[in-house]
This record gives structure tokens, C-alpha cells and sequence, in this order.
């Protein structure tokens, strides 16, 4: 298939809250191409995850609602498919893995039980062909003694492994696109490491296109072929990862890639300087009509204030909205 595989135009997803109708997603446009990686950066409450929900059909109601824009899986509009027509692609061409694995899975059947049982629901397998893909899929994996683990409970597998079962559970009907929502943040660094080889290997393999939800820039590095940087419900720039490491053009990109340690050693008497974006994502109830970044950016103007910025074009297939970017045209 040449051109995106999924596509998001113009989302908008609103909440039923306390203070009254509250939009979560702001217009957020985006796409994966088969055996692309797409990560999306950005601090918890930016809008990541709630992207993720909308694609797979499950934003919380009755408080949620998809007020605008489009959610294309090979041209249909998802945002107009009924729950019938969801539930036949969650899983099966769409699927997600989440970022606690022991929450996902369920502790009274065998980790066998549950990868055999999505695989027979989704591809129609009999029992004893469903729980042949299990070993396979734990095989793919690499679970070691697959045969023998695939009768065992979550609670004798390490967050690790559980993780490679929660990937071997959303492969196991070989989806197009698979979401992962912060895969590793409840891993240690040297699993967090094989499990992105373990996704890249997967996506090299069968072409899987990948949008990989991180507020991790060293891990979006690793894996990302493309970038889009989410800030308050709203995306803030996209581009090429090489382009949004080395060239970025918002301040909020800036200032995440700032955040990164920087590990020099040899030099005690020199540590580097731990860098913080001061202040924290504003409650998006209380938002106004600019640039959402404002009280956080150390090159605010009074313009900001005023207006949210359109994206502007700072290179192929980059662009950022930011208001700098149009004094920097016009000077
Ligand atoms: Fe900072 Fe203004 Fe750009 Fe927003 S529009 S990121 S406040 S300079």
C-alpha cells in the first residue's frame, strides 16, 4: 500500500467535567505509513494517550465525546464506524499495548489462555490451532522455553516478560498498526532496550507501522522515523526525527530535548546541568485563546497571549507553530 495506512485530521475530543465542556484534543493531525515508526512526544496530560483511545474507538463515556475530524484505517472513517465494526479492528488490524502489562492481563488464566483466546476470537482458530500461535507468538517474542511458559500465570513472569507477552498478546493477529503507549516506563533501562529491539525487529519483520507514545526523547531517537510533538491537547510540531533532534524549531521541543541527561563521565568536578521546563502543562479548562505554552516559554511576546499559532513550514516535512517562527520570516 503506497500513502498513510492511518490517518488523523483535525481530531477534537471534548469531556463532560465539573467545570463544564472541556476539549482535551485540539485539531490534532497526523498519519503512519506501513513499516513506519511514528512516535508522539510530550509530558503526561499533552493529549498522547487520549490520541491512542480515539484511534481505538475507546474514549471513556458517556463524559467523552469526539466533537470533530476525521480517523482514516486505510480510508474509512473510523470516527463513524459502529462499535461492531471497532471491535472487529481493535485487535485484529489495530491494536495497543499498554504501559502496565500486569494491569492488562489477567491474572486468573494462563498467559497461553490469553494470547490463544485473541487469536481465536479474531482469526476463527480452533483450540488447539489457537494455542499452537500462542507458543508461536511467544516464540516471536523471545520467551525462552516457550512450550512450557505457555502454561504458566502472569505472576511468574518479570515486568520484562510480561511486557513481551502484552506485545506477543497484540501480534497475535498480525495488526497493521500497533499503539504503544509508553511500552517501557515500568522497566528497567536494560529491558527498555530489548523491548525496542524486540518492536523494531517486529516492524522490520512484518511491516508493521508503529506509533510509539513516549514522553522519552532518547527512546523516540531509537525508534522513530517521524516526530510529533503534542503540547495541551494540540500538536506543536512534527518533522523528521533527525530534523526534530537536531533542528528543533518550538520552544516546548527545545526545552523537552534540554531535559535530556547528558552523561559525560570522566569529569566529576564538571556535572552537567540538569535542565527543567519551569511550571507544569496548564489545567486545559483553563486555556485561553493563545499559544497554551506561553507562561512556560522563555521567548513569550505579548502576541502569544492573543492567538494560537498556526504551523508554519521550517524545513521538508517539518513544520512548527510557533509565532517566532513568522517574526523570523518577516524579519
Ligand atoms: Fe513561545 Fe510564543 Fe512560540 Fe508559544 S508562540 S512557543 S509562547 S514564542
Amino acid at each position: 500500500m503506497s500513502g498513510p495506512l492511518l490517518e488523523v485530521e483535525g481530531l477534537k475530543v471534548e469531556f463532560d467535567t465539573w467545570d463544564g465542556r472541556v476539549r482535551v484534543l485540539d485539531g490534532v493531525s497526523l498519519s503512519v505509513s506501513p513499516g513506519e515508526t511514528l512516535g508522539i512526544v510530550g509530558e503526561s496530560g499533552c493529549g498522547k494517550s487520549m490520541t491512542a483511545l480515539a484511534v481505538m474507538g475507546l474514549v471513556p463515556k458517556p463524559a467523552g465525546h469526539v466533537t470533530g475530524g476525521a480517523i482514516r484505517y486505510r480510508g474509512e472513517d473510523l470516527v463513524k464506524a459502529s462499535d461492531g465494526r471497532m471491535r472487529d479492528l481493535r485487535g485484529n488490524r489495530i491494536a495497543m499495548i499498554f504501559q502496565e502489562p500486569m494491569t492488562s492481563l489477567n491474572p486468573v488464566f494462563t498467559v497461553g489462555d490469553q494470547i490463544a483466546e485473541t487469536a481465536r476470537l479474531h482469526l476463527g482458530l480452533s483450540p488447539a490451532e489457537a494455542r499452537k500461535r500462542a507458543v508461536e507468538m511467544l516464540r516471536a517474542v523471545h520467551i525462552p522455553e516457550a512450550e512450557r511458559r505457555v502454561a504458566e500465570y502472569p505472576h511468574q513472569f518479570s515486568g520484562g516478560m510480561r511486557q513481551r507477552v502484552m506485545i506477543a498478546m497484540a501480534l497475535a493477529c498480525e495488526p497493521e498498526v500497533l499503539i504503544a503507549d509508553e511500552p517501557t516506563t515500568a522497566l528497567d533501562v536494560t529491558v527498555q532496550a530489548q523491548i525496542f529491539d524486540l518492536l523494531e525487529e517486529l516492524r522490520a519483520a512484518e511491516g508493521t507501522a508503529i506509533v510509539l507514545i513516549t514522553h522519552d526523547m532518547g527512546a523516540t531517537a531509537e525508534m522513530a522515523d517521524r516526530v510529533v510533538v503534542m503540547y495541551a491537547g494540540r500538536k506543536v510540531e512534527e518533522g523528521p526525527v533527525d530534523a526534530i533532534l537536531g533542528n528543533p524549531a518550538h520552544p516546548y521541543t527545545q526545552g523537552l530535548l534540554a531535559c535530556r541527561p547528558n552523561l559525560q563521565l570522566g569529569h566529576a568536578a564538571a556535572r552537567p546541568q540538569l535542565h527543567e521546563i519551569p511550571g507544569v502543562v496548564p489545567p486545559l479548562h483553563l486555556l485561553g485563546r493563545g499559544c497554551a505554552f506561553a507562561d512556560r516559554c522563555p521567548r513569550a511576546m505579548p502576541r502569544c497571549g492573543e492567538a494560537f499559532p498556526p504551523a508554519y513550514d521550517v524545513g521538508e516535512s517539518h513544520a512548527a507553530a510557533c509565532w517566532l517562527l513568522e517574526e523570523a520570516r518577516a524579519a
